[in-house]
């Protein structure tokens, strides 16, 4: 008789976003005449840049003749999209990165997953406070994370770092040592971000204590202001404990395409084993490898014309962040994020719960947001806001709001 996986049935029975969906189809359904704005779920809206979309269309076309045709790509996926990774998202900034310590994914989601898989059952993770959702659960499937406690909303197992206004939405280091440490800086969903000098704690910290940092960096094309990392290898002694995840679906659009990259230095030991050569065996066992077309998208990214388009793709998201964050605070409202990130994290004000503050949204302004209860028990008492939508629908949601 086979078995399941019973961590399975430790998640809370709802993922997030089906609740906010079927809240909103119901008030959709309920209300025909309303106009929903959607500035909920993190997806872009922009169509793909011109410099991807002329890269597809030749990959497409060596892939329908003989002599250019691409069957499986290599384990760690193709070369030239790894060097264009280790000569511009690296080398350009102070940070030597070997092509063979660059693993080619279909995204940051599969990748954050997928990584707690060469750990042992038996370490301590610990995260941040709200944060992205999908580090917690994966590590619930494998089993590591205890029993969930209804009334706190946390798991028996885990180390929370609260990332509050008291502390300006950055973790304080843990007072009980764990294994893993996710931090992800652009936050999701905070926006909010660390200096160098702090994050610099962050890695002697890990090194002390022998706990390795998963460090997920979807949001880096997003930063805007100096002295924030862009990298967490830009900090001293990063190699020897720090796991590094990157996304092109928030920098240039690839949500619905998929490409993404983990750096898994081969410095990063435990005892003897190299980190990298574990991912490297998981790569080759488990992953069917990013397609070539996609690869080929990926690097027509790092051309001069992708960097400029996609440039502009954030620039524009970012103007929509200035329209939410200046509007919210001339409302009265008290917000932080959407400077180096495409997420306004702002309290929800007479002390409604996330909840409480999502229906009066949804009913007085028609304007759709994601509770801050969704991402942890911190984020209680916020509310996330993204800049994805298009400029004129951000300005309408806004003047809305700025009339309730
Ligand atoms: C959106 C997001 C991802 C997912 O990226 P994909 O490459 O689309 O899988 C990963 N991490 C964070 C923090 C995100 O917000």
């Amino acid at each position: 008789m086979f078995k399941i996986n019973e961590n399975y049935l430790k998640l809370p029975g709802s993922y997030l976003f089906s609740t906010i969906g079927k809240k909103v189809k119901e008030y959709a359904l309920a209300n025909p005449d309303k106009k929903i704005i959607r500035l909920g779920i993190g997806d872009v809206t922009l169509p793909l840049a011109p410099a991807v979309i002329d890269a597809l269309h030749v990959a497409v076309d060596e892939m329908a003749r003989k002599e250019t045709f691409k069957g499986y790509a290599p384990d760690l996926g193709y070369e030239f999209l790894r060097s264009a990774i280790a000569e511009q998202d690296y080398k350009s900034r102070g940070v030597t990165i070997a092509t063979d310590e660059i693993f080619v994914s279909d995204g940051a989601k599969s990748d954050s997953a997928n990584i707690q898989e060469i750990f042992g059952e038996n370490n301590k993770i610990a995260v941040c406070d709200p944060v992205y959702p999908v580090y917690v659960d994966s590590n619930v499937m494998a089993g590591r994370t205890g029993e969930y406690l209804v009334d706190s909303g946390k798991w028996t197992n885990v180390i929370y770092m609260p990332c509050t206004k008291e502390n300006n939405f950055a973790p304080e280091l843990p007072k009980e040592n764990p294994d893993i440490i996710y931090l992800c800086f652009p936050n999701n969903p905070t926006g909010a971000t660390i200096t160098k000098d702090e994050l610099q704690k962050w890695v002697d910290y890990a090194n002390k204590v022998g706990a390795v940092i998963i460090y997920d960096a979807a949001y880096e094309a997003y930063i805007s202001e100096e002295n924030i990392p862009h990298t967490i290898y830009e900090c001293d002694g990063s190699k020897t404990c720090a796991i590094e995840i990157r996304s092109y679906s928030k920098n240039a659009g690839f949500t619905g395409t998929r490409l993404g990259f983990t750096v898994v230095p081969k410095k990063l030991k435990c005892g003897d084993v190299m980190l990298n050569s574990l991912w490297a065996r998981r790569h080759g066992t488990k992953f069917n490898g990013a397609p070539y077309i996609m690869q080929a998208a990926g690097a027509a990214i790092y051309s001069e014309e992708g960097k400029k388009q996609t440039k502009e793709q954030i620039a524009y998201y970012m103007n929509n962040a200035k329209v939410i964050r200046e509007g919210l605070k001339s409302a009265g409202y008290c917000v932080s994020g959407g400077v180096n990130a495409p997420y306004i994290w702002l309290e929800t004000p007479r002390s409604l719960t996330s909840w409480e503050f999502f229906d009066y949204l949804l009913s007085n302004a028609n304007v759709v947001g994601t509770p801050g209860s969704g991402f942890g028990p911190n984020g209680e008492g916020y509310f996330r806001l993204t800049a994805f939508g298009t400029y004129e629908s951000t300005l309408e949601a806004i003047e809305r709001i700025k009339s309730l």
